[in-house]
């Protein structure tokens, strides 16, 4: 067996992270991709994870939003939107398709988007 050279190391990495990422069917973080390839690449730290996600969304290859302190990344879902309520704090998720309006005040070619959007909740409302 030949002795693999660091650049073959680092492509077989590369194409597991790949695999592994489009496997995702909805939002993930790195710490859970970190997850799921820990037994087999062991070696592969965190660091490592957070730089290539981060090239990947350079890359436009997956979108990331901040998600309760968090950053969580999608390879398909374009949008991520929150709705939180002013009297009790609490913050449900929103599912927004259509932005055709916000889109037409744009100058240049819209990729993702998160909208937070404050206000007072259907509990409140109704106390
Ligand atoms: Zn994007
Ligand atoms: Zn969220
Ligand atoms: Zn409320």
């Amino acid at each position: 067996m030949k002795p693999q050279t660091p650049q073959t190391r680092l492509t077989t990495q590369k194409a597991i992270l790949e695999t592994e990422i489009a496997q995702f069917s909805s939002f993930f973080t790195a710490e859970e991709l970190h997850h799921k390839i820990k037994k087999e690449f062991p070696h592969l730290g965190i660091a490592t994870i957070y730089r290539y996600l981060k090239t990947l969304v350079h890359q436009n290859q997956i979108h990331s939003y901040q998600c309760e302190r968090r950053t969580i990344y999608s390879t398909n879902t374009k949008n991520h939107s929150h709705f939180l309520c002013e009297k009790c704090n609490t913050k449900s998720h929103l599912h927004l398709k259509n932005i055709d309006s916000l889109k037409q005040n744009l100058r240049g070619k819209m990729c993702h988007f998160q909208i937070d959007i404050t206000g007072i909740c259907e509990d409140c409302l109704g106390k």
